[in-house]
């Protein structure tokens, strides 16, 4: 199955994408944790990105979409994928047209207010990814991640000014998205405000999974 998961930055595409992995058993892509390996790792593709992210803007859509083309040519993604944060542009949806055929979007949907409220809290763990949240999912030990014992940190970017920045930018640029795949007839959305479980048996529903 090739998924995209489209949605507002916290509107839980990272969580959902976990658990879809489980019952897809297709690999999660998410062109945001690539790029902070990168930054991570000093390398090249880091150096350049970094501000860029930090501040909450968008990577340049060439470097953008080559990442994924690379990414989507190896073996683990030829039988299907779930692609979180890619695409976010048009010119980027159209680029993956013509080198992968999507099957469905997903389109997680949530007010502004209760973007913010995740942001805000969110940690994330140094070492495998997993997120937690100050208040509404706090890890165990506090600092520590529950998966891996992993240092918990918070993302420049999911400081207040780059929060604003990356919902206009969401706006601006990826809410378009929604009505370039309903057209396709291959959108479906799901409620993503509730609590995950829920919001995991919505998405079941809409791939006929339950
Ligand atoms: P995310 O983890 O999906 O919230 O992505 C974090 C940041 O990485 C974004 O705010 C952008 O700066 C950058 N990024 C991730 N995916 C893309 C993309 N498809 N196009 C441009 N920039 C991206």
């Amino acid at each position: 199955m090739k998924l995209i998961f489209l949605g507002p930055p916290g509107a839980g595409k990272g969580t959902l994408a976990a658990k879809a992995v489980e019952i897809l058993g297709v690999p999660h892509i998410s062109t945001g944790a690539i790029f902070r390996a990168a930054i991570a790792a000093k390398s090249p593709l880091g150096l350049k990105v970094k501000a860029i992210i930090d501040s909450g803007k968008l990577v340049d859509d060439g470097t953008t979409i080559e990442l994924v083309k690379e990414r989507l040519a190896q073996a683990d993604a030829i039988k299907g994928y779930i692609l979180d944060g890619f695409p976010r542009t048009i010119p980027q949806a159209e680029a993956l047209a013509a080198f992968s055929k999507v099957e469905k979007v997903v389109n997680f949907d949530i007010p502004d207010i209760s973007v913010v409220e995740r942001l805000s809290g969110r940690l994330v763990c140094r070492a495998c990814g997993t997120n937690f949240h100050a208040l509404f999912q706090k890890p165990k030990k506090a600092g520590v991640c529950d998966a891996c014992g992993g240092e918990l940190y918070t993302r420049e970017d999911d400081r207040q000014e780059a929060i604003t920045k990356r919902l206009d930018v969401y706006r601006a640029q990826t809410a378009p998205l929604i009505d370039f795949y309903r057209a396709k007839g291959i959108l479906a959305d799901v409620d993503a405000q509730p609590a995950v479980d829920e919001v995991v048996a919505g998405f079941k529903a809409v791939m006929g999974l339950s």
